[in-house]
Parts: C-alpha cells; sequence; structure tokens
C-alpha cells in the first residue's frame, strides 16, 4: 500500500511542505467529521448491542442440541481475571490479587467445557482454540494444562489445530511457557500498546522493552511458531515520533504479526477510563496522523497491512489468505479460521451457531452461578436471518478483502443485488469524496477510505439505523 499513489503514506511523505500539509489536514478534519462517526468495529453482524435477553439457557440449549453438524468448531475460553487495570481495558475483566478466585474459575471452566459439549449431538471437531481476557496466564499452569486436556476430552481437537493465547508478558512465567509446551500452545499474542515510559504511565501499564523481548525469547524457545504483538494508538501523550519508536522496537523482535488497534475512548461504557488524563489524549487528527505514521513505519519495516488494523509478514498465512480471499473477521479480529461454529466459554464469552449469536453472563457471579447449577450460562443473543447472513457476507468481505462484488455475494445467499439499491445511493458521498469506487456492483476501498472502511460497512448495517447503542470512533 506504501507509495507515492497512497494518500496515507504521502501525508508522512509532505510533511515538509507547510502548504500541502495545511491542505491535507484541513481534508483530513473534513473527511473525518463527515464520516467519523461512532461506528461498530464489526467483528460480529449483528453487533453486540443488538443482543437480548430473548436468546436464553434454553434456547442456546436447543440450538446445540441441533447441532453444527459436521463443521468443525472453533473454541473461545474467556478468562475473566487480571492481576492489575490497565486504564484503557475495554475488555471484560477483573482485577484479583488472590489466586483462589481463580482457582474457582478454573475448575467451573472444566464444568462448562462437559455442560457444553453434552448438549452437543456428537463429539465436536475443533480446529482452532483461542483463550482470550483478561489475562489467560493468570491461571497456574497446571490448570492451564488441565483444562486444555479436558477439552481434548470432550472435543475432537484437530492434531493440527491452531490453539492460541492472549499474554500479558508482566506477568508470564517460565513454568507458564513450559505448560504452553506440554499443552501445544501454537501461537501466543502480547499486550504491548506502547513501549514509551510516557505514555505507559499515563495508561498505568508499566513494562519494559526487556520484559517483552524475554517473553518472545522464551516463547520461541517453547515451540511457539507464530507471535504476535499488540500494539495500540490514540493514547495520551503518543507523538509520530514515539509511535514510530515503538513500531521500531516491536518489528526489532521479529514477531510474525502485529496488531495496531486504535484506542477507544468510551468512559459512559468503562468507567475506569475516567482515569485517563483527557487532556493528553490525542484529537482526531492527531489520531489520524499517528495511525498513518505508524501505518507506514510497519509497511517499510517488512509488513503487509491486513485488513483494517493487523499487519503480518509476507509468508505468514494471513497474508497468504488476506491475498487469496480467504481471510475471515470474528471476534478475535482477522483470521484464517474458516469455521462458522464458534463455542464461547468463560464469562461473556460469545458463540456463533448457525441459528444465531449466544453471550454469557458477563459478571463472573451470575457465570458460576449458572454452571455450578448444571445450566448453560447464556443470557442473551439474537438470532439470525436470512437477510442478516446476507449482509454479513458482504460487512465481512468489505472488512477482509477492502472490496465487495454485491452481485456475487447476494448470489451465493439465493438473493440478487438489488437487494442493495438503497445503500448504493447511499454510498454516494463516500464515492463523492474519494473514499469509495462503485463500478456497478462492485464495490472497492479507495487508500483514503482504507482507514474508514468501519464506517463504510455501516452503510450495510440494517440494525445501526434502529440503535442508541455508542460506539467508539471510526479510526
Ligand atoms: S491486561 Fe488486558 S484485559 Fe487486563 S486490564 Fe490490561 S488491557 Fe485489560
Amino acid at each position: 500500500m506504501a507509495g507515492g499513489g497512497d494518500p496515507l503514506a504521502r501525508l508522512t511523505q509532505v510533511k515538509a511542505g507547510a502548504g500541502a500539509l495545511g491542505h491535507l489536514k484541513a481534508m483530513v478534519e473534513r473527511l473525518l467529521s463527515a464520516y467519523g462517526r461512532p461506528v461498530p468495529r464489526y467483528t460480529s453482524y449483528p453487533t453486540a448491542p443488538h443482543f437480548h435477553a430473548g436468546i436464553d439457557a434454553n434456547r442456546a440449549a436447543e440450538w446445540l442440541s441441533a447441532g453444527p453438524a459436521d463443521m468443525p468448531a472453533s473454541v473461545y475460553l474467556h478468562v475473566p481475571y487480571c492481576s492489575k487495570l490497565c486504564w484503557y481495558c475495554g475488555c471484560n475483566t477483573k482485577i484479583v490479587a488472590r489466586a483462589e478466585p481463580v482457582a474457582a474459575f478454573a475448575e467451573l471452566l472444566q464444568r462448562e467445557i462437559a455442560l457444553v459439549s453434552a448438549w452437543l449431538p456428537q463429539r465436536q471437531k475443533v480446529t482452532h482454540v483461542h483463550w482470550g481476557g483478561g489475562t489467560p496466564n493468570i491461571l497456574s499452569p497446571v490448570d492451564f494444562c488441565t483444562i486444555t486436556a479436558e477439552l481434548r476430552t470432550h472435543f475432537a481437537v484437530a492434531p493440527d489445530a491452531e490453539i492460541a493465547v492472549e499474554v500479558d508478558p508482566r506477568t508470564l512465567s517460565t513454568d507458564m511457557m513450559a505448560a504452553f509446551r506440554a499443552a501445544g500452545v501454537t501461537r501466543v499474542s502480547l499486550g504491548v500498546q506502547d513501549f514509551d515510559e510516557k505514555v505507559q504511565q499515563a495508561v498505568n501499564r508499566v513494562q519494559s522493552f526487556a520484559t517483552v523481548k524475554q517473553a518472545v525469547l522464551g516463547l520461541r524457545g517453547c515451540g511457539v511458531q507464530s507471535i504476535n504483538l499488540d500494539l495500540m494508538y490514540g493514547l495520551p501523550h503518543q507523538t509520530p515520533e514515539t509511535i514510530i519508536a515503538t513500531v521500531d522496537q516491536a518489528a526489532s523482535l521479529d514477531p510474525e504479526r502485529i496488531a495496531l488497534f486504535g484506542y477507544a475512548h468510551v468512559p459512559w461504557m468503562k468507567k475506569h477510563q475516567r482515569l485517563i488524563d483527557e487532556s493528553a489524549l490525542p484529537d482526531d487528527q492527531a489520531r489520524f496522523e499517528l495511525a498513518t505514521v505508524a501505518v507506514e513505519r510497519l509497511q517499510s519495516r517488512g509488513y503487509e497491512w491486513i485488513g483494517l488494523d493487523h499487519f503480518a509478514r509476507p509468508d505468514d498465512p494471513l497474508t497468504r489468505a488476506a491475498r487469496s480471499g480467504r481471510l475471515r473477521r470474528n471476534f478475535q479480529g482477522y483470521t484464517t479460521d474458516a469455521t462458522e461454529v464458534l463455542l464461547g466459554l468463560g464469562p461473556s464469552a460469545i458463540g456463533t451457531l448457525p441459528q444465531g449469536y449466544v453471550q454469557n453472563a458477563t459478571e463472573p457471579g451470575a457465570w458460576a452461578d449458572a454452571i455450578r447449577a448444571g445450566r448453560l450460562a447464556t443470557v442473551k443473543g439474537i438470532a439470525i436471518n436470512a437477510d442478516d447472513r446476507l449482509r454479513r457476507a458482504v460487512i465481512e468481505r468489505l472488512m477482509c478483502d477492502l472490496a465487495v462484488d454485491l452481485d456475487r455475494v447476494a448470489r451465493g445467499f439465493g438473493a440478487t443485488a438489488s437487494t442493495f439499491a438503497a445503500e448504493k445511493s447511499a454510498l454516494a458521498p463516500f464515492v463523492r469524496d474519494g473514499l469509495v469506487e462503485l463500478d456497478g456492483d462492485h464495490v472497492r476501498l479507495t487508500a483514503l477510505g482504507r482507514p474508514l472502511m468501519r464506517s463504510v460497512a455501516a452503510v450495510f448495517d440494517r440494525h445501526l439505523a434502529a440503535s442508541a447503542a455508542r460506539h467508539s470512533r471510526a479510526v
């Protein structure tokens, strides 16, 4: 994507010319005010704010019993605990100082594995396992291995299954790394966000480069084949210089993948974000510039830009999937996981079944009560209809391929592109402003439109207009 034709790359190159920069800033400001409205991240469609209590444990049991047939599934396990609160955190987690609640959770998670598998009509084939949180490495190494073994008992986990774990490098012990080796972990994602100490202090997550490096080397030594580092822009005190330095340090560790997320400041939803000094946060314009220079630096370090916010080595499976139109998007972001069924375990975990989405109770206490009583912990969800399936496919292709052939996707669902006549009209301002190219039924994001892809996807979101949910900024 880098090069003279890429407006994002150009933004960094014209910095020397004050007149050109002024013009570009005015253009970016106008585009952000026109299209930068809060929109979902589209890791699902319909998105989570539309889930409702009409989908409960009974409905989830019914859907599981109907079975995903012979489709392979993925399993997501949510560990809802951390040892220290990062003020930017947008995850479902609780801070714990003692080991007991975590050990009790580990025991209940094993019961939930048995419970969910018992509702399925057959021993379910599983090709992907993803541990997220919270902090999965807050579990004891023994509990981590026991839970993984329990998964293998109740599900037919493929011998070559991807087993991915999100990790906090500050608390990653050598015993846990050995447990990862024993459990067959193939991929680890390390939370970094920013290496600048002033930025780290401002978000209450201080971790040195040496800590991250030690974790990366240790994981490599334990046979983990793929490492991802999570970075973040839009944090307090970040400047183009600090974020470039962070990218350089991250790249020096040679991870296969790097994710670059925009900080979502939503203190009305995540009250602890009020601890962040808002006066130190970059404004929309500065966020755009931070994202731009970081993207450009990642590309210059040899990473290919995947979708909205992922970067991968040219020979990485994620890059190959993106090149061949096989990239997928799910609750964990961009993935090569092609399964249509996701079994979500643990508090707040979301599952995807052929009939719709189901979500567990968010509060660990409510989740634990259900599991102790031998009930599924589902408290909400949404059934999806044919129109949802079609729109989900359109939005996914747009978010993954940066383009979508409306006619081709519609035909795959027994519909026609005429379904999207109103959406094509609604794209007119995007076309006029150079964000989208519309050629018949082909919708293509331009380089200028790429950072605003969520706003383009929102045009196809039939549920959004009726929603009062407040999302994060589009860039
Ligand atoms: S480690 Fe992750 S989940 Fe835990 S508080 Fe920090 S950002 Fe949130």
